[in-house]
């Protein structure tokens, strides 16, 4: 249970009182009986000929209990504090929603990074504050002070915070976030993205919840657990700040087979297989990063606490031509402020590698 209070008012005022749509299975009676007939959501009576065990007959529970309970255990939270759905794209935009007044309010973003938050900024009339990251040619460093300037300087309500950064694969210390949270607690909540969190040392963010009412940490089973096509985020939030987001979400975001599948990733062994493939992507990172450091026409490759590397090129363009006449796909990230000659590169398969360190050798 929180020791602290979440303070309200960072809530739009609109929504303070606002319950959401009331589904299927959040109308169902509390009564003594037990409910046994469900007539009321127009349901079909009859299994799907292609859903012989009628799992997917009825409308799933909105927040499956066994899907959050499991997400609480691994992530060391309480269920109250869960809000599961589509990515943790729809949080981003979960908490965009529930927080900022269209035409008022802003978020503060620290570019180079993750463009979502600004799209959902952008789609719910929200403006966008940035404060550049500062790159010291080996990493990138958030400058929270200045965070912390603009967030009171423009009237944000949300500060968004990826660590690792994605497409600086850098961390952001967790002092830092705590004072960052401390300074802001009346004007901002701190989102912390992990959304790469399995790759790096730093612990998660999630042990400062309770101390920071403000804070909410940002998971996805996405990149490490390698289930991007299945769609399931989730929030870690204060109790009364989860239930806002919960009432702001549109309904059923868990489809009852994706249920099935993220609760099949969360058991022990399948958290084992996770982290060797984690450790296995950190291997081939660092030689990959070796190997790029290397060749001529690569100017910087920059740490990386994530599953990917972010470099600088001579000539980006004509890395770009080597790679994709041989098939491989890499991520432009020239348009981005800063990076005008950099690309950033997945770390794959040790084949995938050793195709690309080929293609760039035959660059070389
Ligand atoms: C990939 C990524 C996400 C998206 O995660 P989903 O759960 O797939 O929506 C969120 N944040 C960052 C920083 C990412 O790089």
């Amino acid at each position: 249970m929180s020791s602290s209070t979440f303070p309200s008012h960072l809530v739009r005022e609109d929504l303070r009182d606002f319950t959401g749509y009331s589904s299927a299975r959040t109308s169902a009676p509390s009564t003594a009986t037990p409910s046994r007939i469900w007539l009321n959501a127009n349901e079909s009576g009859h299994p799907s000929e292609v859903d012989p065990d009628g799992a997917a007959r009825r409308y799933p529970d909105p927040q499956p209990p066994a899907l959050v309970d499991a997400l609480a255990d691994v992530w060391a939270t309480t269920p109250d504090r869960v809000v599961v759905g589509r990515g943790s794209d729809e949080m981003i935009e979960l908490l965009v929603r529930a927080l900022c007044r269209p035409g008022g309010d802003a978020i503060v973003v620290c570019p180079p990074t993750f463009g979502m938050y600004a799209v959902s900024a952008r789609l719910h009339g929200v403006p966008v504050a940035q404060v550049p990251q500062v790159d010291d040619g080996l990493t990138w460093r958030v400058d929270t002070d200045a965070v912390a300037e603009a967030a009171v300087r423009d009237g944000a309500r949300v500060v968004f915070l990826a660590s690792p950064g994605n497409p600086t694969g850098a961390v952001v210390p967790l002092r830092q976030v705590a004072d960052l949270a401390v300074r802001l607690a009346d004007q901002a909540v701190v989102v912390v993205d992990e959304a790469y969190g399995e790759f790096c040392e730093q612990r998660s963010a999630v042990t400062l919840l309770e101390e920071h009412p403000n804070l909410v940490v940002l998971r996805t089973l996405s990149k490490a657990h390698a289930l991007a096509g299945l769609r399931v985020g989730f929030a870690l939030a204060h109790p009364d700040l989860a239930t806002v987001l919960r009432r702001v979400q549109a309904p059923y975001p868990v489809p009852v087979p994706v249920a099935r599948t993220a609760l099949a990733a969360l058991t022990p062994e399948a958290l084992a297989a996770t982290r060797r493939r984690v450790g296995e992507t950190l291997r081939v990172r660092d030689a990959v990063g070796r190997r790029l450091r290397d060749l001529s026409g690569v100017r910087a490759v920059y740490a990386s606490e994530a599953n990917f590397l972010l470099l600088r090129c001579d000539d980006a363009d004509r890395v770009l031509d080597t790679l994709t006449a041989d098939g491989i796909v890499v991520r432009d990230v020239r348009q981005q402020p800063g990076l005008e000659d950099a690309l950033r590169i997945t770390i794959g398969t040790t084949l995938e590698m050793t195709a690309l360190d080929q293609a760039l050798g035959d660059f070389a």
